[in-house]
This record gives C-alpha cells, sequence and structure tokens, in this order.
C-alpha cells in the first residue's frame, strides 16, 4: 500500500454526475449525504453501463460453450481477470481467484490451506483489530484442528504494537493474518512490515485489504503478501464478486475447497482430478457479470488515480476531525488523520450510537453505527458501539460540514431532553 502526497486535488463536482444515487434527496427534499463508504460504495454510469451492456448482449456461461456467446463472456470475464492482476501488480493472472467476497476469500484460504497445513499446537497471529471476517474463520479452523490464537495487541489511539509482533512469533507460527486498513479507526496498518517479520519466522501471510484496496495503490510483489483479498462492492463494483490472491506455488499446493462443476479436469463416479488454476478454486458458474462490472470500477479509480483519491480522502479526515473536534463530547476512535484512511469513528458523549444514527439519517446523513463486525475491538476499547463516517473520492467539503451542523443539532436534541 503506498501513498504518495503529490497528486493534483481531485474535484468530486467533476464527476459526481456520473453516480446517479448521490442525486437522490430523502426525507422531505434533503440531499441524500452518504457517508457509508467503508461498509459499501456507490456505483459510477460506467459501471452500471456495463453490466446492463453484458446482459443486454454479451452474456453467455463462461469457459463451457463451444459458442460464438459464450467465448465474448469468457472473453469479457477474463479481462476482468487481468484488470485485477494489472491493478494489484500480481505475476500471473492465475494467482487471481474470484470469489464472491473478502469473507468467502478468507474462508477458502481457512478451509483449503488451513486444513491442510495446520494441526494441533500450530500458531496463527491476528490482531486485536481484525474485522469477524478475519476473526471468525481461523477460530473455526483452531476447533478443527486444535492450533492456537494469539493477537497483536493495540494502542490505545489503535496503532498495532509493533514491539510485540517478534515476542510473539515462535517456531510455530505458522501464519500471520492482518488486516491493512481498520474498518473502525480506519489506521493504516505496516502490512510490509509484518509481512517481513512473519517471512523471517517462516510463516505465510494473508492480507484482509478489503478496506485499503479501494483507496490506495496496492503492489502483491512489492509487499510479498502470500494471500491478499478484498470486496468488489466496496470499491464501486458490484456485490457478489471478490478476489482472493495467492502466491502461485501456495495456490498450486492447495486442495480445491469446493466441489463442483468447472473445478475438475476429469471426474469418475469415484473420484476426480482437480483444474489448473485459477478453475481450480472456482467451483459452479462464477460471479460472471459482477467481475466484468469490477473490471468496469477499476477503469474508473486508475483513471482517477488512487494518490489523488488518498489525498481527497485525507482532506475529508482532517475537515470532519476538525469540525467534529468543535463540536465538544466526542471521542475519536483511531489515531490522527494522516495515520489513517477516509474512516472517521467516534463516541457521542451521552448518546447511544444507534441515536446518532437515527438522528443523522433525519437530515439526511446516512453513517453507520454498531459494532462494525469488530466486537472484540470495542471490548478492547471499552465500548459498546461506535458511530462511523465513512468517505470515499465522490464525497466533498461541504458533505462533511453536513454532517458536522447534522452532529451538532443532534447534540441539542438530547440537551433538551436530559435538562
Ligand atoms: N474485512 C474488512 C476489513 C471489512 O471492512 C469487511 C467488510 O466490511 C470485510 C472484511 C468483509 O467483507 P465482505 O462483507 O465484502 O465479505
Amino acid at each position: 500500500m503506498t501513498t504518495v502526497d503529490t497528486a493534483p486535488p481531485l474535484d468530486p463536482q467533476s464527476f459526481r454526475s456520473d453516480f446517479p444515487i448521490l442525486n437522490k434527496t430523502i426525507h422531505d427534499g434533503k440531499p441524500l449525504v452518504y457517508l457509508d463508504n467503508a461498509s459499501t460504495t456507490q456505483r459510477p454510469r460506467q459501471v452500471i453501463d456495463a453490466i446492463v451492456r453484458m446482459y443486454e448482449s454479451e452474456y453467455a456461461n463462461v469457459h463451457r460453450g463451444i459458442h460464438w456467446l459464450s467465448d465474448q463472456s469468457t472473453d469479457r470475464y477474463e479481462d476482468a481477470r487481468e484488470k485485477v492482476r494489472q491493478l494489484i501488480n500480481a505475476q500471473h493472472r492465475h494467482e487471481v481467484i474470484f470469489t464472491n467476497g473478502t469473507t468467502a476469500a478468507i474462508n477458502l484460504v481457512a478451509r483449503s490451506w488451513g486444513d491442510s497445513n495446520l494441526k494441533s499446537g500450530d500458531e496463527i497471529i491476528l490482531t486485536e483489530m481484525e474485522h469477524h471476517a478475519n476473526l471468525v474463520p481461523w477460530q473455526q479452523l483452531a476447533e478443527r484442528t486444535g492450533c492456537v490464537l494469539k493477537h497483536i495487541p493495540i494502542t490505545d489511539d489503535g496503532q498495532l504494537v509493533m514491539d510485540t509482533v517478534d515476542s510473539l512469533m515462535t517456531n510455530r507460527t505458522r501464519l500471520v493474518a492482518c488486516t491493512a486498513v481498520s474498518n473502525v479507526l480506519g489506521t493504516i496498518n505496516p502490512v510490509k512490515q509484518v509481512i517481513q517479520r512473519a517471512h523471517d519466522a517462516g510463516a505465510v501471510t494473508l492480507v484482509d485489504a478489503a478496506q485499503s484496496v479501494p483507496h490506495m495503490a496496492t503492489d502483491v510483489v512489492d509487499l510479498d503478501a502470500d494471500f491478499l483479498v478484498f470486496s468488489g462492492h466496496k470499491m464501486m463494483g458490484p456485490s457478489g464478486v471478490g478476489v482472493l490472491y495467492g502466491k502461485e506455488a501456495l495456490l498450486d499446493a492447495m486442495p480445491p475447497f469446493l466441489g463442483g462443476g468447472s473445478m475438475i479436469r476429469r471426474v469418475k463416479l469415484d473420484s476426480f482430478e482437480p483444474a489448473e488454476l485459477p478453475a481450480k478454486f472456482e467451483a459452479g458458474t462464477p460471479p460472471i457479470v459482477p467481475a466484468v462490472g469490477l473490471g468496469a470500477a477499476i477503469d474508473y479509480l486508475q483513471n482517477i488515480g488512487f494518490d489523488a483519491i488518498h489525498q481527497h480522502e485525507l482532506l475529508l479526515t482532517k475537515k470532519a476531525h476538525q469540525i467534529l473536534e468543535g463540536i465538544g463530547g466526542i471521542r475519536f476512535l483511531g489515531p490522527i488523520p494522516e495515520l489513517k484512511s477516509g474512516i472517521v469513528a467516534f463516541v457521542v458523549d451521552g448518546i447511544h450510537a444507534h441515536d446518532v444514527a437515527q438522528l443523522l439519517d433525519r437530515e439526511g446523513v446516512a453513517i453507520r453505527a454498531g459494532h462494525h463486525c469488530t466486537m472484540p475491538l470495542h471490548k478492547r476499547l471499552k465500548i459498546g458501539a461506535s458511530s462511523r463516517a465513512s468517505f470515499y473520492l465522490y464525497n466533498t467539503l461541504e458533505e462533511i460540514e453536513i454532517l458536522g451542523q447534522a452532529l451538532e443539532k443532534a447534540r441539542s436534541v438530547f440537551q433538551r431532553k436530559r435538562s
């Protein structure tokens, strides 16, 4: 994950009209202010058009038919794989496996690599800030194999305590799985360093890049990541498609996870021979159209440029911190804006996160409230729930001001109630 601060500033107004949903007004004419992008993003017309075009003129099943339409569909699907390969700088196209999301990709690794490589007493290192998707599959693996889970602790301001990493590693450490960007704290983790230390200890690494690939340049070769996973819907692609990147040698050695059509070379009544990569891990009819939509989203993002996107989100994050600090009674989760992605999670003194979200919604502002699939992180921070505003390239400084005004209104409603 690399960030540079030399990109010219983004002007979201110059492309906001690409996003039909952002023109919506809700609750008696209030403009929709969509600040729930860490949950899922909105799609530009270009992605919607690519999906419609596919269904209207190029759709058939892939890798199956010996007919023109199937060839067209297969070409579009494989073009999308190549776009993903280029996006993350994988060495080979067959190192890109389409799944239906980050969760599915992590489960694939836990079931396939985990079940065949881990035994009782082996160790997996995670962190205290992981999304449930990067906790539960490993807990399930621990239940199946008796392997042991350890966690890199975090500081009170939401950064990994890197000093503990070496002491957590032992000669039983087999895997280190870490999020690149926390979906709550926004912290941009030093994953390259984590990977290096894991490799020094002879462990395999998995990067949960669900919150980083959509926002910053990603290079799996530079990172030396063994596995890296992300979801299409968090980067303006359709839901139902995600990516598992894995190094060729690892994927080659892993048994298939799901069995069925497409993932075989040969089947007899009592046995089968798996197909080559990537088909080995794409059983059944894959997410054909979602993958093509993801390809269109990648084109759109690359056209704008990840450095510009990151700089824009940093601007929005700084502005949000500044405005929310001015309101008072707000505790931020995570580090200072310079150390994080465009995610601002907070707790408002005396108001439950769900009430905050509901009051903001009345003003047209969509944020998320709850534990954001990170219950252990919330426990570590000694809170039950938080509110989270999360930004993307199409958000504007004016929208951050509306967020601030809506929050101020929410506070005064509650203060009136209490007095
Ligand atoms: N990991 C992180 C860091 C996330 O933010 C999310 C989604 O919020 C996931 C994993 C799960 O992604 P999906 O629901 O697309 O499988």
